[in-house]
C-alpha cells in the first residue's frame, strides 16, 4: 500500500470532541479510518487500568489530587494511543492522524496540551522515519465553538447525533436524559459539557 497523503486516521472514542473530530477529518481527507480503545475505563465496559490507578479506570472519587491533577487522569494515556495509532498508521500507509485534544477546556491534562502533541508528531515521524501530521482541530475552541464547529460541518443533523449517540460522562450515565445529552450532570466532563451547551446556544 502507498503512502497516501489523502488518508487520515482518527482516534475515535464515541465521545463528542471525537465525533466532531471524524466529521472534520471527512471534509477534508478522501479516505478515513477510526482507531478506538479499550482500557478498561469505567465508562466503557485491560490494560492501562493494570498499571493506573485513577478515577477514569478505578472507583476513586474525581476530585483534584495532591499532585495538582484530576484523579480522572490516566498517566501516559495519550501517549500510549499516539503510539498504537502511529503504528497502525504506518502500516495502513495513512499520513494524518487526527484526535480531540483540546487545551482551551483543560481539565489539567499535561497530555491534552498542544506541545506534547507536536512532541508526539516529531517522536512518530522520526521513530518511524516517516512523516505523520498530527492534526487537532479542537485544540484551541471550547465547547460552545465545538458544538459551532459541528453545527457548520453537519448542520442539525450532526448536532443530534451529538446529543443522542456521543458519550461524555466520567461515570457512564445513560440514564439522564438534559437538553444537552446523556450524563449524570455533575461529573466534570458533563458540566463541561452542559455550560458548551448552553452557552453555544445563547450565542446562536
Ligand atoms: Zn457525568
Amino acid at each position: 500500500m502507498s503512502f497516501s497523503a489523502d488518508n487520515a486516521l482518527v482516534l475515535f472514542s464515541g465521545g463528542q470532541d471525537s465525533t466532531v473530530c471524524l466529521a472534520w477529518a471527512l471534509e477534508r481527507f478522501a479516505r478515513v479510518e477510526t482507531i478506538g480503545f479499550d482500557y478498561g475505563q469505567r465508562h466503557a465496559v485491560d490494560a492501562l487500568v493494570a498499571i493506573s490507578d485513577t478515577a477514569l479506570t478505578r472507583e476513586v472519587a474525581i476530585e483534584v489530587s495532591a499532585s495538582g491533577l484530576p484523579t480522572t487522569f490516566v498517566p501516559g494515556r495519550n501517549l500510549v494511543f499516539f503510539t498504537f495509532a502511529g503504528a497502525v498508521a504506518y502500516r495502513r500507509g495513512i499520513k494524518h492522524i487526527v484526535a480531540g485534544m483540546c487545551e482551551t477546556d483543560f481539565s489539567g491534562y499535561p497530555d491534552c496540551r498542544d506541545d506534547t502533541i507536536k512532541a508526539m508528531q516529531l517522536a512518530l515521524s522520526f521513530g518511524m522515519d516517516r512523516r505523520f501530521v498530527i492534526h487537532t482541530p479542537l485544540m484551541w475552541i471550547d465547547k460552545a465553538a465545538t458544538f459551532a464547529l459541528a453545527q457548520e460541518i453537519g448542520g442539525a443533523p450532526l448536532i443530534d447525533v451529538l446529543l443522542t449517540d456521543t458519550h461524555t460522562c466520567y461515570l457512564g450515565d445513560r440514564e439522564h436524559r438534559h437538553a444537552w445529552g446523556f450524563g449524570c450532570g455533575e461529573c466534570p466532563a458533563c458540566r463541561l459539557r452542559a455550560d458548551g451547551y448552553a452557552k453555544w446556544k445563547t450565542a446562536a
